[in-house]
C-alpha cells in the first residue's frame, strides 16, 4: 500500500503499555488519534499490591487525556466496537466512524471464563484497579460480618493467581478467619516457568493457611460454591478468576491471521491481509513465541511506532528483534523470585527490585503530566512505597529470615 497524502492519519486502539509507548515515539507530523476505554494509564503489573493496601489506585493511575495532548496526540475516551480493515475505518460505541490510513492493535487481552457457568456472573475478573478494590472491600465486608470461616478460592494458579496469593497472604497471614484456596487445572504452579519455582513457592505456603487443589477442572462456579467435574464441591465465599486471557471478541471482525494467543503479525509487526495494520502488546503473536508480558509490550509499541513512520514515507521497514527478558514475580512479603530462562534467583530483597521499575517509569510517564501534578505524584508514590513496603519490610527482616529466603533454586 502506498500513501500519498501529506499527512497520515494513524489510529491507536488501545493505550496502556504498548500503545502509550508508541504514542510516544510517533512522530507529530502525523495525524495520531488514541483511543481507550479508560481515562486512564495503569500500572497493571502492581495492581495486585491494592489488595494488601500497600498501593493505592491513584498512585497506579496516570491521565490519559494530559499525557496525550502533551505528546501532541488526540485522544478519544470511547471503545472501539468494530474494525473494517478493507473500507480503513473504526467504528466507536457511539456509532462514529473514523478512517484510517494506518492503525495500531494495542487493546491487550480479555479475560477468557472457558465457558464455564456462572464464571462471569460469581467470580470477580483480575485486570483492572477497579476489580481489585471491589475484591479488597468486599473481603473486608465478609471479615467485618464475623463469618466463620471466610472462603477465597483463587482459580488459576499462574503468574497472577501466586501475586494474588501473597498479597493476601501479607495482609491476612494471621487472620485464622480466613482460609485460602488456589485451584487450577495444571499439576502444579506457573505451568509456564520451570517446576522448582512452583516446587519453592508451594513449601513457603505450608506455613499458611492454604489449600492447592492441582488437575481440578470446574463445571460451574455458585455464588458460594464451586463445582468439579468428579462431582465434588468446596464452599466459597468470594471467588476470584486468575485462570487465563484471550483475545478482546471485537477483534473476531477483523480478517486476518489469528490464534487463541492473538493475532499474527509478521516479523514487521503487520498483519497478514493488510500491511497498514500493525499489532503489538498482548493483542499480537509474534514470529518468536513469547509471554504475555509489560516489557514486551513497551518495545513492540516502541518498534511498531518507527515501522509506521517509515510506513507513512515509504522507506524499507525494520525486522523487530525480541530481547529475552526477565521477569519478577513476588509472592507478597514472603518472598520475591528473579527468573531468567532457568535461572531463579529467590530474595525478599528483590522487591526493591521489581518496585525500583515501576517507581522508574512511573516517574518517566510523569514528567508529561503538569509540574504540580507530576511532582505530588511522585511524592504520594515514594512516600507510599517507602512506608508501606520497603520500610516494612526492612524492619521485618532479621538477617535469618533473609539468608534463610535467599537462594538460587
Ligand atoms: C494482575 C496482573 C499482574 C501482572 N504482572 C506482570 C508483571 O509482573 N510483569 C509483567 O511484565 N507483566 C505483568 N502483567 C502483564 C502485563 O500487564 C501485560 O502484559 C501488559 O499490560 C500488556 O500491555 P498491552 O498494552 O498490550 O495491553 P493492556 O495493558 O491490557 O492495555 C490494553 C488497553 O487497551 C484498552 N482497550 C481494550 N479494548 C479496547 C477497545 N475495544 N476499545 C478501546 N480501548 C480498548 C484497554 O482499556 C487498555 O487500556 C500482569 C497483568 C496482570 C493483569
Amino acid at each position: 500500500m502506498t500513501l500519498n497524502r501529506k499527512k497520515s492519519r494513524i489510529i491507536i486502539i488501545g493505550a496502556n503499555f504498548a500503545g502509550l509507548s508508541a504514542a510516544s515515539k510517533l512522530s507529530k507530523c502525523h495525524e495520531v488519534i488514541v483511543i481507550d476505554s479508560k481515562q486512564e494509564f495503569q500500572w497493571t503489573p502492581n495492581i495486585h499490591e491494592i489488595l494488601s493496601d500497600v498501593k493505592k489506585e491513584t498512585s497506579l493511575s496516570l491521565n490519559l487525556e494530559t499525557i496525550i495532548s502533551r505528546l501532541g496526540h488526540c485522544f478519544i475516551n470511547q471503545t472501539v466496537c468494530s474494525i473494517d480493515g478493507a473500507l480503513q475505518t473504526v467504528t466507536l460505541d457511539d456509532k462514529q466512524t473514523l478512517n484510517y490510513d494506518v492503525l495500531l492493535i494495542a487493546s491487550g487481552h480479555t479475560r477468557a471464563n472457558y465457558d464455564i457457568k456462572g464464571a462471569n456472573k460469581y467470580a470477580y475478573g483480575f485486570r483492572t484497579a477497579e476489580d481489585v478494590i471491589q475484591i479488597h472491600n468486599d473481603i473486608e465486608a465478609l471479615l467485618s460480618n464475623n463469618k466463620q470461616p471466610v472462603n477465597i478460592n483463587i482459580i488459576g494458579g499462574g503468574f497472577t493467581g501466586v501475586e494474588v496469593l501473597g498479597e493476601l497472604l501479607r495482609k491476612y497471614a494471621t487472620n485464622t478467619q480466613l482460609h485460602f484456596n488456589v485451584i487450577d487445572s495444571a499439576s502444579r504452579l506457573v505451568p509456564a516457568l520451570p517446576e522448582k519455582l512452583s516446587d519453592d513457592i508451594l513449601s513457603q505456603c505450608k506455613l499458611y493457611q492454604v489449600n492447592f487443589y492441582f488437575k481440578q477442572k470446574i463445571t460451574e462456579i455458585k455464588k458460594s460454591s464451586i463445582h468439579f467435574t468428579d462431582k465434588k464441591s468446596i464452599n466459597s465465599d468470594l471467588t476470584i478468576w486468575s485462570a487465563g486471557t484471550k483475545l478482546p471478541d471485537y477483534l473476531g471482525c477483523i480478517n486476518t491471521k489469528a490464534n487463541t494467543n492473538g493475532l499474527v503479525v509478521n516479523t514487521y509487526l503487520q498483519t497478514e491481509n493488510f500491511d497498514n495494520i500493525f499489532v503489538v502488546g498482548d493483542s499480537a503473536t509474534l514470529a518468536q513465541p513469547s509471554a504475555k508480558q509489560a516489557s514486551i509490550a513497551l518495545d513492540t509499541g516502541l518498534h511498531a511506532a518507527i515501522n509506521i513512520n517509515r510506513f507513512c514515507f515509504e522507506k524499507t521497514l525494520k525486522p523487530f528483534k525480541m530481547r529475552s527478558k526477565p521477569v519478577l514475580l513476588s509472592l507478597g512479603d514472603i518472598n520475591t523470585y528473579f527468573i531468567q530462562g532457568n535461572l531463579i534467583l529467590a530474595s525478599p530483597v528483590l522487591a526493591a527490585a521489581k518496585e525500583a521499575v515501576y517507581q522508574l517509569y512511573m516517574a518517566r510517564l510523569s514528567t508529561l503530566l503538569p509540574l504540580e501534578q507530576s511532582v505530588l505524584g511522585i511524592a504520594g508514590r515514594i512516600t507510599l512505597s517507602t512506608d508501606k513496603l520497603l520500610m516494612a519490610e526492612i524492619l521485618k527482616l532479621r538477617p535469618r529470615v533473609l539468608f534463610g529466603r535467599s537462594k538460587v533454586l
